[in-house]
């Protein structure tokens, strides 16, 4: 069946499930705002994922990705979608660009970043919630404000060229012990916790740790608190529908936008190749 399939993002999830359909002769659109490879290039090592034994950074993972969208020829359209609407079995997805219809949608979207207003609000130009636009960087104060893998994943890369302060707003880390344990032997890293940011310090910044107040000397914040799901351009079709349309197999969303706290790069891409290839069983080989 000529079924025209749209998919939104182009992040690892994005990325494997047209490649899967396109191995299938399908030929589906990718909608991306910003960058093939999505939010995995802010990786700086990544040990988890099968087939490279020291590990490959995100740059380095996303160069490979660029190249299977080269290798594939896959249809990626860099507009922003800003809107979905559903008529007669049809998606009417409009970009920033353009209006375009297609019969099956998936949502590959990933995840946005919390914001931390109190403290935007403060510091409107030292704050910062992508580490890559730290990277032209270096001999900076950075805090980074979070607990998590990502926290202090973020500390390790930015190390490389800066001072970094880690500040922990509780007592537990949530992030692997190996990462905390590397974190710990880097001399370039220190590390906070019970750490709160006064934002009414007159002080650029003034942490309270441990009942002790501390003024820090920093040149940018980066926030890494937590991240929501990405679907804002959904806001017309409700929870219900959405349901109805999956139950209907016209709907599908793959990788970290529907995986909770389980957001990793294998699960997204075994998301994708599992999508394409139950697309390809309900409609069958394109002739
Ligand atoms: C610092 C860091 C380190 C990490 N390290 C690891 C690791 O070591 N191992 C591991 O397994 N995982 C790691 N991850 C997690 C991994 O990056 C994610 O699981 C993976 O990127 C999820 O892929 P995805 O395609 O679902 O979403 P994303 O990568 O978030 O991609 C979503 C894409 O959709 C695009 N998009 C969103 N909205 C729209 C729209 N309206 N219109 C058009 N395009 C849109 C975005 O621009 C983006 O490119 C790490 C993440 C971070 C932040």
């Amino acid at each position: 069946m000529n079924k025209k399939i749209c998919i939104i993002g182009g992040g690892p999830a994005g990325i494997a499930t047209a490649f899967q359909l396109k191995r299938s002769g399908f030929d589906p659109i990718i909608f991306e705002k910003g960058n093939v490879g999505g939010l995995v290039v802010n990786a700086n090592l990544i040990e988890n994922y099968p087939g490279f034994l020291n590990g490959i950074s995100g740059i380095d993972f996303v160069e490979i990705l660029k190249k299977t969208v080269e290798k594939y020829k896959l249809d990626i359209r860099y507009e922003n979608v800003i809107n979905v609407n559903y008529k007669n079995k049809i998606f009417k997805v409009e970009t920033n660009k353009k209006k375009y219809e297609f019969n099956i949608l998936i949502v590959a979207s990933g995840t946005i970043p919390e914001h931390l207003m109190a403290l935007e609000k403060k510091y409107p130009e030292e704050i910062f919630y992508n580490v890559q636009e730290l990277f032209k960087y270096k001999s900076k104060k950075i805090a980074i404000i979070g607990s998590g893998d990502v926290a202090f994943d973020y500390a390790l890369n930015l190390s490389k060229k800066n001072e970094i302060y880690i500040l922990n707003r509780g007592t537990d880390t949530k992030c692997l012990p190996l990462l905390f344990e590397r974190v710990m032997k880097n001399k370039k890293i220190h590390y906070f916790k019970n750490a709160e940011i006064n934002v009414n310090s007159k002080k650029f910044i003034e942490i309270e740790n441990n009942g002790n107040r501390q003024g820090l000397d920093i040149d940018f914040i980066l926030c890494a608190i937590g991240r929501k799901q990405n679907l804002g351009f959904l806001k017309n079709i409700s929870k219900e529908k959405r349901q109805e349309f999956m139950k209907n197999q016209r709907l599908f969303f793959v990788g970290d936008v529907k995986n909770d706290i389980f957001r990793q790069l294998s699960i997204a891409v075994g998301d994708g190749i599992k999508t394409a290839m139950f697309i390809r069983k309900l409609y069958g080989d394109k002739e």
